[in-house]
């Protein structure tokens, strides 16, 4: 596993690393947090019960980053985790919250990129999905938005999808929004230059 302090050295003071786990071993999760890690993400709910399971004794901070079945929302649920990313519509906020009976940490996804492949709500109906989640889910505390970059070599049209979720994030801040979690391995650099404070690293960390 890399150094972490390559990575943090550079870092503004207001951005916090999310090390996406998918791909690590539990071994490797136990050298970064030997490094001081402690906010990790899975996208897979068995897995991150899994690690969960096998890690209990270190104190991590897990973080849901992937897509979310309904038959999967009770397994979830189980899991103590600390901040459900992923949520990408009124529909599915609705149905963790009828489940959940303990207050649940969200971020509504943005497809800002509008890729078809991709997860999320569409930018145009971002702030108000985010206002209905508010409004509805007593058990959702929406924390604020988390996006994935544009999947391109144009570092412009990748820029302009960060440009994007910023500028729903700084509407939804006036609703009490904190977290704007965009930038994976490839592009965080040009996230934090839009405004991110939550990127997410996976292979740059191996
Ligand atoms: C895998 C993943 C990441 C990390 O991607 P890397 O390119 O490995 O840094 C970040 N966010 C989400 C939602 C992911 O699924």
């Amino acid at each position: 596993m890399k150094d972490l302090n390559d990575i943090l050295k550079d870092l503004p003071e207001n951005v916090a690393l999310i090390a996406v786990s998918k791909s690590f071993s539990t071994e490797e999760v136990q050298e970064l947090y030997k490094q001081g890690q402690r906010a990790f993400g899975e996208n897979r709910v068995q897995e991150l019960a899994r690690k969960n399971e096998i890690l209990q004794k270190e104190t991590l901070i897990w973080h849901f980053i992937g897509r979310l079945q309904t038959n999967k929302i009770n397994h979830l649920l189980k899991i103590p985790f600390h901040l459900w990313q992923s949520c990408e519509s009124l529909e599915m906020a609705k149905e963790v919250d009828k489940r959940s009976d303990r207050i649940i940490n969200v971020l509504l996804q943005v497809n800002s990129a509008e890729e078809a492949s991709k997860q999320g709500i569409p930018p145009a109906l971002a702030l108000e999905e985010y206002l209905k989640i508010q409004e509805n889910c007593k058990n959702i505390n929406l924390q604020g938005i988390m996006s994935i970059g544009a999947m391109s070599e144009d570092k412009k049209e990748i820029e302009k999808s960060f440009k994007i979720t910023y500028k729903i994030f700084e509407e939804a801040q006036k609703y009490g929004a904190k977290i704007c979690s965009m930038g994976m391995s490839s592009d965080y650099k040009i996230a934090i230059d839009c405004g991110s404070n939550m990127i997410r690293l996976g292979s740059i960390l191996k």
